[in-house]
């Protein structure tokens, strides 16, 4: 990719937002929740598996535990299987209990508001508090940095780091703060509709324009 200005690169990511938001305007969070808790179990299952998976293990387990003291207070390996169809099931687990013993002993048993206290749960990193905070709480501390932000950053040039901090970091100046929930989500639904992992469906991509394609093939 030829080097970009500054003054260019913020006037193309710019019109990437205005494209994505055009393109996604019901954009939004597709692990379904009901209220804070249920979204950072949600999210914590959610890693290393698809939100739909997620989403069909959840209406039965949010109505056997309602509370964090129930995650809390239930022997690890029924929380096991009953999240087992998610993936990584043990570690899962493990964080469930870890996180909603911590809600129950420090914030009586509610999911706090800030960053700092979220992260100090156990079993919680920083993209599951951004999620929490974004999504249960509109707050914006943050971009989440999933497997598909990674990726359509680097293609759509707007960092080549990899690590998802150093993204996130990447990402925060680009965009305004008041728009850094939604930013997350017209990458991910653009991920999953438009810039697949592979074959990227790049002849019909609303933002084609704007994206040098870092890193794709010209084929594609
Ligand atoms: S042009 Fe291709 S690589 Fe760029 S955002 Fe669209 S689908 Fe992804």
């Amino acid at each position: 990719m030829p080097r970009e200005s500054k003054e260019a690169k913020a006037a193309r990511v710019k019109s990437i937002i205005a494209g994505l938001a055009r393109t996604y305007p019901d954009a939004h969070c597709e692990l379904n929740h009901g209220n804070p808790l249920q979204l950072l179990v949600a999210t914590i299952l959610s890693a290393q598996c698809t939100d739909k998976r997620v989403n069909l293990v959840t209406p039965g387990l949010f109505k056997r535990y309602p509370t964090a003291a129930d995650y809390a207070g239930a022997p690890l390996g029924e929380l096991e299987q009953a999240i087992k169809t998610t993936g990584f099931f043990r570690n899962k687990a493990k964080s469930l209990k870890t996180a909603c013993q911590a809600l129950v002993e420090r914030h009586g048993g509610q999911v706090p508001r800030t960053m700092e206290e979220l992260t100090q749960l156990g079993g919680v990193g920083r993209k599951t508090a951004n999620v929490v905070l974004g999504n249960a709480f509109n707050i914006n501390c943050g971009v989440v940095v999933d497997t598909h932000v990674a990726r359509l950053s680097r293609r759509l040039g707007f960092t080549r780091e990899t690590d998802p901090q150093n993204i996130e970091q990447a990402l925060m100046p680009l965009v305004p703060q008041a728009q850094w929930t939604l930013f997350s989500h017209w990458l991910i639904w653009h991920g999953r509709r438009r810039c697949f992992a592979r074959n990227p469906d790049c002849p019909g991509c609303e933002i084609k324009d704007l994206c040098p394609r870092v890193g794709v093939p010209r084929r594609a």
